[in-house]
């Protein structure tokens, strides 16, 4: 695995190779590991990035405690046989003024986008930048953020990028908590709260309309978060409209804290 910290020398080596890239934050887990698995099945190079990109931080603290653990992601990359690892620095992502400009579809104002002021800027604008830099021929995202997902998606389509977005779906514990860098920040019994949340939404999802938020939150609560943000259902299958009755077509998002831990989730 070649590791490139400056975006020259990975441009030097992968020009005209086509890439399947893998953005990542790094702290990586098996949620990670399965987009890598399914893009290392295309016959393309893989790329992962690891860049803790602080304009999506809405609180300097949350940026701070960011699980970060570079030897460990090192490792777990070469042992998958990842062919290129870009750890970019904020000055070779942010130094340079990027050809298109940020385009956010209105669904941005919606979920994190309201309870996070700025976190999809930052999340449009990093992946316009590692765009740019790199020319993907597809890109490996997971289900998991949903809406980061169908935003890039709309970025991508709008500007009529030649980048193809590939969905991967989520992967949970056996307990049904999905793999996030966050969950290192959890104590075990902090996982057992989130475990018992996923199987509550699971539970509450087909009759979502008889609930209000109250008492859904209030639900929340009683289970062990500390707060709730939002639990709505969308239609994902119409553009994400908001429904009020639950179908297959149907997830249900919450975002939700335990202690100071913001956890997010589609189900
Ligand atoms: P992050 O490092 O959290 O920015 O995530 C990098 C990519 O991994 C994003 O496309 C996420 O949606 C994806 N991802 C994170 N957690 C999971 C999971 N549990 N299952 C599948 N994909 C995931």
């Amino acid at each position: 695995m070649k590791i490139f910290k400056d975006k020259i020398s990975l441009q030097k080596e992968i020009l005209n190779k086509p890439i399947s890239f893998i953005p990542t934050m790094g702290g990586l887990h098996k949620g990670h590991i399965s987009l890598i698995k399914r893009s290392k099945k295309f016959k393309k190079k893989t790329l992962v990035s690891i860049f803790v990109n602080p304009r999506q931080f809405n609180k300097k603290s949350d940026y701070r405690s960011y699980p970060r653990n570079k030897l460990k992601d090192v490792s777990i990359l070469k042992n998958l046989n990842v062919n290129y690892l870009y750890i970019p620095s904020v000055k070779d992502i942010y130094g340079f003024k990027p050809k298109h400009k940020l385009y956010l579809d209105k669904f941005s104002k919606k979920l994190c986008g309201k309870f996070r002021k700025g976190h999809f800027e930052g999340v449009i604008n990093v992946m316009n930048r590692l765009i740019q830099i790199i020319k993907p021929k597809t890109i490996f995202m997971g289900k998991k953020d949903y809406q980061q997902l169908f935003l890039i998606k709309k970025f991508i389509s709008r500007h009529k990028i030649n980048s193809k977005i590939i969905e991967c779906n989520t992967v949970r514990q056996a307990n049904g908590v999905a793999f996030s860098s966050r969950n290192s920040l959890l104590k075990p019994n902090d996982i057992k709260i989130a475990s018992r949340i996923y199987y509550f939404i699971n539970k509450i999802k087909k009759k979502f309309d008889v609930y209000n938020f109250n008492f859904l939150k209030t639900e929340m609560i009683k289970l062990g978060a500390s707060k709730v943000d939002y639990i709505e259902n969308y239609n994902i299958k119409k553009n994400f409209i908001k429904s009020k009755k639950y179908n297959k077509n149907c997830k249900i998002f919450i975002a939700y804290y335990i202690k100071n831990v913001r956890l997010i989730d589609n189900i």
